[in-house]
């Protein structure tokens, strides 16, 4: 695409549409949804993304996401926008509700097994963790709707199972940048000498 502006050709291209899945399905006019049977707007997958035995890659195969008893939006008029790889995902909403949530856990479940909050057992050091994170948080003046880190906060029974943390997005985000304090810092992890 291209246009003029006081005789200078300024050139265009759309490399992506972003936004969270309500906007994305509302201005694409797409099949996928909460209580549809397409569930992922590339492909045609019949299963929510989940971590376990099922887990595999994907099969590369796009399958066409549009609505087709509702004629096509003008956003997919834009040239380049017929293809559903230009439908980004957004990463302030896969991050924090999504893939951050389990991130973060697994990353306190890791530094409770390296006694970075030694006891002699995992509830003590995610009671440890704990105490750490909310130490951290008054002094650097985050607020947080968490109450604990217990296995029900991580939504496990025994650790046999995958953790994923509990609370709100923002809850994730400042338990991140808490995590990424604690790995900054060499005084943290004396177990955890690594030779780059
Ligand atoms: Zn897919």
């Amino acid at each position: 695409m291209s246009n003029q502006v006081n005789g200078k050709t300024f050139f265009f291209a759309c490399c992506g549409i972003k936004g969270d899945w309500v906007y994305l399905r509302k201005a694409l006019k797409l099949e996928s949804g909460f209580r549809s049977t397409r569930v992922c707007h590339y492909c045609d997958t019949t299963e929510w993304w989940k971590f376990g035995s099922n887990l595999r890659s994907w099969n590369g195969q796009l399958v066409d996401p549009w609505k087709t008893d509702e004629p096509p939006t003008p956003l997919r008029t834009i040239p380049g926008v017929e293809s559903p790889l230009l439908i980004r995902t957004d990463p302030a909403h896969t991050w924090p509700i999504g893939v951050g949530k389990e991130f973060a856990a697994s990353t306190i479940f890791l530094l409770c097994h390296l006694d970075v909050w030694p006891a002699n057992n995992m509830p003590d050091k995610l009671l440890g963790a704990w105490e750490h994170f909310q130490s951290w948080r008054y002094r650097t003046k985050h607020t947080c709707k968490l109450h604990e880190f217990t296995y029900k906060t991580f939504k496990v029974q025994s650790l046999q199972q995958y953790p994923v943390l509990g609370g709100s997005g923002s809850d994730c985000i400042v338990v991140c940048k808490w995590l990424e304090s604690v790995v900054d810092d060499p005084a943290m992890l004396p177990a955890f000498h690594v030779d780059w």
